[in-house]
């Protein structure tokens, strides 16, 4: 297999790039580009030490740099790996893997590391995909659920029912085999129990997945209302910034503003976006139609309303507007009265938080409606979780088999037809884990990767 080399540090300048090499070439390639201080090839240092030195590129010295080694099979890949850490330049970091390049090696395709991570058994395929999870996580429960599924959650669950199943169909061909022999530990009570303990677990996967989604990708939030209400206000407190533009003249946000901001561990998509209310104002139309659209698109919408105000028809307007919705009413400026008249608001929100964006009273009420209104309040982050739509059609695919197994089983079908469906939900979990997985959904999954990863 060929070395492959590319700068594995993002693309922007930073305090330190690195650029990864790997395959059996990877140390020849690396001493060849790289001279130390002390005169020691990287050849000759033991895995996981350091060299310092510089890059290099035939006579021509790229910068200063630091050599690390990893052996064959403890690294990343399972490969002789090292990196080169020099300046996080970006022409430098150029520079560095143009000579590495140079010396032999071969630009590395999106991915590549962590397929031949996979590919050398360093990882599963769940693992492997849950790596551009970890690297895009933007909140402390996306980590989480990418970091457990890194090291091996998923993989874990997904293997107990798979070997449970397996166990059973080697049973179930040893009984085919020498039907006169007992065989004491195949009952169908046994294999019913196994079936439905499979069931459930897959179930409970596929139940969660709605909910885990939301955690990993975040939640497009839209906060609507009337002109005025403290639209901007409140997204200025869940962000943390003055970016929306605060005054008192209404119907001054004339556009969207998105920013995204993490409430309680969730990642919120926040778009401000113009008032909702009935306009002459061509430009401010334009505003008021794109912010119909955006509630309309909306996972989360946050209709605010002034508790200072009585509800006008523009208000009016905005609760038919959030019906069917998953939405949150939201009273404002409750540092301005003491009593406000709810009714007509409960009648149409599962939700009502009472807050002031001004003084910041009532964020954590917010925050607990947002969650509970989610359904991620309760979420077990350290569970299996599935984390994209592939590894969901897979736990489908073999949900689906093993009702069939169940079905044919009570209804007193050949132990044969029970067998074809075993072996067809245990074929979907290989395919999930990746150990039966074709070259071209492999192929698929590592396409979607950043280069360097
Ligand atoms: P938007 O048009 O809905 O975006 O409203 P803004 O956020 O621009 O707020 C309009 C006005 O209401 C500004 O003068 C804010 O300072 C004020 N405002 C916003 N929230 C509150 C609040 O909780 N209490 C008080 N007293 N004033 C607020």
């Amino acid at each position: 297999m060929s070395t492959i080399a590319a700068v594995s540090t993002g693309m922007a300048a930073g305090g330190i790039g690195i650029v990864r090499i790997s395959g059996e070439n990877a140390i020849k390639i690396a001493d060849s580009i790289f001279s130390s201080v002390s005169g020691r090839k990287i050849a000759d240092i033991s895995g996981y030490c350091a060299l310092y030195g510089k890059a290099v590129d035939g006579e021509t010295v790229l910068d200063t740099a630091v050599a690390l080694l990893f052996r064959a099979p403890k690294s990343y890949t399972g490969e002789d790996v090292v990196e080169i850490s020099c300046h996080g330049g970006l022409y430098i970091t150029k520079r560095v893997l143009r000579a590495a390049l140079s010396a032999g090696a071969v630009p590395a395709e999106p991915g590549e590391f962590t397929k031949r991570a996979f590919l050398n058994g360093k990882m599963d395929l769940t693992g492997a995909e849950s790596v551009m999870n970890l690297i895009s996580a933007q909140g402390e429960e996306a980590e989480k659920i990418a970091l457990g599924i890194l090291e091996g959650g998923l993989f874990k669950e997904i293997k107990k029912i798979s070997d449970k199943l397996l166990y059973d169909m080697a049973l179930l061909s040893a009984w085919v085999d020498y039907p006169y022999e007992e065989i004491d530990e195949l009952s169908s009570e046994n294999l019913g129990g196994d079936i439905r303990n499979g069931i459930e677990s897959l179930g409970k996967l596929i139940n969660n997945y709605d909910t885990g989604r939301i955690i990993i990708e975040g939640v497009d939030t839209a906060i609507v209302g009337r002109p005025n209400v403290g639209k901007s206000t409140l997204m200025n407190l869940l962000s943390g910034t003055d970016r929306s533009i605060v005054t008192e003249i209404a119907g001054t946000t004339r556009d969207i503003v998105e920013d995204t901001v993490t409430l309680d561990g969730i990642v919120l998509h926040l778009s401000d976006t113009a008032g909702v209310r009935e306009t002459d104002d061509a430009v401010e139309s334009i505003g008021v139609e794109r912010a119909v659209k955006r509630l309309e698109n909306a996972q989360l919408v946050l209709a605010v309303f002034d508790a200072s105000r009585p509800l006008s028809d523009d208000d009016r307007r905005l609760i038919a507007l959030c019906k069917n919705k998953n939405a949150i009413g939201i009273i404002n400026k409750t540092d301005l009265v003491e009593n406000y008249l709810t009714d007509e608001l409960k009648e149409n929100f599962r939700k009502l938080v009472f807050i002031s964006a001004k003084t910041g009273d009532g964020k954590d009420r917010l925050e607990q409606a947002v969650t509970e209104l989610l359904g991620t309040g309760n979420f077990d982050t350290s569970a299996a979780t599935l984390i994209n739509e592939r590894q969901l059609e897979c736990c489908k695919n073999a949900l689906k088999a093993l009702n069939e197994a169940e079905e044919a089983l009570n209804i007193g079908l050949t132990m044969d037809a029970v067998t074809v469906c075993l072996d067809s939900a245990v074929e979907s979990l290989l395919v999930l884990t990746g150990e039966k997985a074709t070259d071209s959904v492999v192929n698929e999954i590592f396409a979607h990767f950043c280069v360097g990863k």
